[in-house]
């Protein structure tokens, strides 16, 4: 068996007064004869990343609206992770492919999973490359099987998207982010649909401005002056360095200006505990520089605390498949600044509802702008706001699952 992730419960209901009763309906409308399917949602992991991130919050809602809705994790050890972390590197354009042991023991862990996935699904959700083989090696074990892309495939090392397509092309039905990552010769129906937040998990609720204060302040920021902030993990593409460069010009003309750098680490990887040292080192011992992690506590409600005090929200990525943290960020309607790469541009458009930029100076001189005036901030974000609110919220994402659903079981 595979390990099941246990996740709570969560009520459609209570997002009506959020996402509005026309889509609310809808989801209703098209669960109706849905009724009773068993979906399985398989991942390589429940925690850390956007992907879980995710399931915590769809998982329930499709428990909500009648579906027996599962999600499990597959079994691997060190070795195969070390395999699929160098195959996400890869296939996000990275110039090392796998070498043939490594491909070999992601097929092997892929067949013990596979062999371990119990039988009689409806609709077999496979998650991310890691489990990608389970559709081609036991298809008969769900009567629908779906490949769910969360990675940016856009420019992906040749060698390694042509050894994998032959176990992603034949799922009947996929989902991609955006039309550019779709793989040349990928088959089946391939459908591009973004990811979601859920607005009313603890790091997206509302939270009073003092109670945001409040956090930040515990975590040593002077409240009263002003914050630029970046939430994500410690990694080359999210360009950690590139924001406090951009955070050092903008205070030499702002000096009250102080930077706090938000990321998670996960205990067993030793590449992000190398990057979280080189970037305190980049930081150079600057006090105004907040370097946190979730080992000093930072969770969701901290993360919260701090999108939603910060003057300026950052994500400064030089890659990034969709960015959770953008809409998350852009969702607490503070001005927002991100890379004009991947899924930035997808939830930003320039000058309307944030600003996108190529380059540290950019970033700069538009954190800049908008500390120097408020309303621009102000206008900014409660366009951002309401740009989330009708395209990246979990209810909309729910509706294109269920319809995506209903066609698996037309066909
Ligand atoms: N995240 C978090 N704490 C942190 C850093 C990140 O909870 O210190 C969350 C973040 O809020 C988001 C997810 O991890 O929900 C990251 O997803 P995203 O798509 O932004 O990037 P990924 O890490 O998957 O590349």
């Amino acid at each position: 068996m595979l390990q099941p992730v246990a996740v709570g419960t969560k009520s459609l209901t209570d997002y009506t007064h959020i996402c509005g009763r026309g889509l609310i309906d809808e989801i209703r409308e098209l669960a109706e004869p849905l009724k009773g399917r068993r979906v399985v949602h398989v991942s390589a992991t429940a925690f850390g990343g956007g992907v879980s991130e995710i399931l915590y919050t769809l998982v329930p809602l499709m428990r909500d609206v009648g579906l027996e809705c599962e999600w499990q994790v597959i079994y691997g050890r060190e070795e195969f992770f070390n395999a699929t972390k160098l195959m996400h590197n890869a296939l996000q354009g990275a110039p090392q492919d796998l070498d043939e042991e490594q491909w070999a023991t992601w097929m092997s862990y892929n067949e013990m999973n596979a062999r371990e996935l119990s039988a009689g699904w409806d609709v077999c959700l496979v998650h991310d490359p890691q489990p990608a083989a389970m559709h081609q090696l036991v298809p008969e074990k769900a009567a629908g099987w779906v490949w769910r892309c969360h990675i940016d495939l856009s420019t992906p090392n040749p060698e390694t998207i042509e050894r994998l397509l032959p176990f992603i092309e034949n799922y009947p039905q996929s989902l991609f982010h955006m039309q550019e990552y779709v793989p040349k010769g990928m088959g089946g129906n391939v459908n591009i649909v973004p990811p979601a937040i859920d607005p009313l998990a603890p790091k997206n609720m509302a939270l009073s401005p003092e109670d945001a204060s409040y956090v930040c302040g515990q975590f040593g920021i002077d409240i009263d002056r002003p914050l630029m902030c970046q939430v994500s993990r410690f990694d080359p593409w999210k360009d950690p360095l590139g924001v406090i460069d951009a955070y050092r010009t903008v205070k030499e003309k702002l000096p009250d200006l102080q930077l706090a750098l938000v990321g998670s680490m996960a205990s067993d990887d030793p590449e992000g505990w190398d990057f979280f040292n080189a970037t305190i080192a980049h930081a150079d011992g600057d006090p105004d520089v907040h370097i946190l992690n979730n080992f000093n506590n930072v969770g969701s409600i901290e993360v919260n605390a701090f999108q939603s005090h910060a003057d300026v929200l950052v994500q400064k990525s030089t890659r990034e498949g969709f960015g959770l943290t953008v809409s998350e960020a852009i969702w607490k309607a503070r001005p927002f600044i991100g890379g004009n790469v991947g899924g930035i541009p997808l939830q930003v458009e320039d000058g309307v509802t944030g600003f996108l930029v190529e380059s540290a100076e950019q970033c700069a001189q538009r954190t800049l702008e908008i500390l120097k005036d408020p309303a621009l901030g102000k206008a900014l974000g409660r366009r951002g706001k309401e740009h989330v609110r009708t395209h990246f919220l979990t209810p909309r994402y729910l509706r294109d699952y269920l319809r995506i659903f209903t066609e698996l079981a037309q066909s």
